[in-house]
């Protein structure tokens, strides 16, 4: 069984395919590994077994039958508890969703199921994806598969989690302001924001619906860009969707030639609150490419220093609009309604229990940042440091091919280190946020162990919008490039320690 819960999706995939394995025996093989250190990593909100194996037999029946498989039919996958999935709870991480079921799927999920992937259960995230730690997760902390004193990160925390401590192969996430790529930086783990509009935002629940963008997560670069392959393309039900041809992700993860690429390092992006360890590796991961082939450069993008601030007023702004739908009438929880209290009490009272303080925070800050006399102050002017952001990374690709930089300025703090401090939480996304800001394409990927402290660090690349395949072009050659030192893919090293296999040339 370990060796089903060790392998790649692409591995896997082939097991299946070749009737060397059953999809019934892979799931069971991860049902039991969920079973077994779930209790400590906390990465599942929702397991359903018995649905998992029905899917899985499903698989098995259609290939005895001869009917020809997609990639990945048969792979089991985690759900970012954010995504609607019929016949399970829907909770965002809120109390205020509580025992919802949704009553449709999200065009993702059910892109995955068509597709054939096992769905496992649904992944623990911050509250309505806010936050970079899980911590505000309105049930419980995830813990870090490679230190269980630490954060998994976050939002997507229970995603990124579930992938390190090898209880899916692969997951979903969905990415505000780097809630795939920090999860997937500070987790050893690979995970893709891809460009705006390129992954459908119909049936996921909306925290800031410009900003927000689903994406796959996985252990290695090209499980993730199949993933990515199966969940992307246009969905006339998303209108910000957009109606173009999804990048051949597959192939430049294939490819994982970097040879003539330019790659600009942004000079924003490194100094003074980015940990040595950090800048260690990500200086590491660079050689390893320049000796790929790649040109390296250094590319000046000054309005990025507005990312952080402009995020906080555009992202607050959007939630406190999104959730005003939970207002104790249409959706979940509903608190004091004994039949004497008005409308008006009953929501207040359903929103003050139902929420957290996060959440609270947020809605406050931004329905302040809308309200008019401030409208143009906050809301307004962040708009044009978002242009200003957007134009910034226009101007450096038109002379580098990507632009580069450590994913999170840290690596994975401990549980309760920054609860009580807010500006030092959102400083996580210090790096991720400008992407977001302006919808292109970005990705982190894992470039060692920091020497401080042991704990992984992502590299970020980020490519021009509908370009993702050059996202996952540079992972993968960063990929083959470290595995001579990693001995495989990064999470080896984490298998390896708790079952004493290989640590060198052990990997596929
Ligand atoms: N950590 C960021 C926040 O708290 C990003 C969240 C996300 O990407 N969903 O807003």
């Amino acid at each position: 069984m370990s060796e089903l819960q060790r392998s790649t999706a692409a591995e896997l995939a082939g097991l299946i395919g070749s009737g060397q394995a059953s999809s019934r025996e892979i799931t069971q093989a991860h049902l039991d590994r969920i079973e077994a250190v779930d209790g400590d990593v906390r990465a599942f909100l929702h397991v359903d077994g018995e649905r998992a194996l029905a899917a899985a037999d499903a698989v098995d029946a259609r290939r005895a039958a001869g009917e020809a498989l997609g990639p990945l039919a048969g792979v089991p996958l985690a759900v970012k508890d954010v995504f609607c999935l019929t016949g399970a709870p829907t909770t965002a991480g809120s109390r205020i969703l509580e025992g919802w079921h949704p009553p449709y799927n999200a065009t993702v999920t059910q892109r995955v199921l068509d597709a054939g992937l096992v769905v496992l259960g649904k992944t623990n995230l911050d509250e309505f994806a806010m936050g970079s730690s899980t911590e505000n997760s309105g049930y419980f902390a995830t813990h870090n598969p490679w230190d269980l004193e630490r954060i998994p990160g976050g939002s997507g925390g229970g995603s990124a989690a579930a992938l390190a401590a090898f209880e899916a192969p692969l997951a979903l996430g969905t990415d505000t302001g780097g809630s795939i790529r920090q999860p997937a930086a500070v987790t050893g783990t690979v995970g893709v924001k891809p460009t705006y509009g390129g992954t459908s935002r119909y049936g996921v629940i909306a925290m800031a619906s410009s900003l927000d963008q689903p994406g796959p997560c996985g252990r290695t670069v090209l499980d993730t860009a199949l993933l990515h392959a199966v969940i992307a393309g246009w969905d006339p039900r998303d209108s910000t969707s957009i109606d173009a041809p999804v990048p051949d992700v597959v192939a430049a993860a294939r490819a994982a030639d970097v040879s003539g690429m330019k790659l600009g390092v942004v000079k924003e992006l490194s100094g003074e609150g980015y940990a040595p360890g950090v800048e260690q590796r990500f200086g590491a991961a660079l050689a390893a490419l320049a000796e790929a082939g790649a040109e390296i450069v250094e590319v000046s993008c000054p309005n990025f220093r507005y990312a952080l601030g402009a995020y906080y007023l555009i992202m607050p702004s959007e939630v406190s609009s999104n959730l005003a739908r939970f207002d104790a009438m249409r959706y979940g929880l509903r608190v004091g309604d004994d039949g004497t209290a008005g409308a008006e009490q009953v929501m207040a009272l359903t929103r003050d229990a139902g929420f957290g303080a996060e959440v609270k925070r947020r809605i406050i800050i931004g329905t302040y940042a809308l309200s008019s006399g401030y409208y143009d102050a906050y809301y307004g002017s962040a708009q044009k440091a978002r242009t200003l952001i957007a134009r910034d990374f226009e101007r450096a690709f038109s002379t580098v091919d990507v632009l580069v930089s450590p994913s999170t300025p840290s690596t994975a703090f401990r549980i309760g280190e920054r609860t009580d401090d807010p500006l030092a939480m959102y400083a996580a996304d210090l790096c991720t946020i400008p992407s977001n800001m302006a919808g292109n394409a970005a990705g982190s990927f894992p470039c060692g162990l920091s020497p401080e402290d042991g704990l992984p660090v992502g590299f970020q690349v980020m490519a021009p919008v509908l370009a993702d395949d050059r996202v996952y072009r540079v992972g993968a050659a960063l990929e083959h490039a470290l595995a001579g030192q990693f001995g495989g893919v990064l999470t080896d090293q984490l298998w390896a320690r708790e079952h004493g296999a290989a640590q060198n040339g052990g990997a596929r």
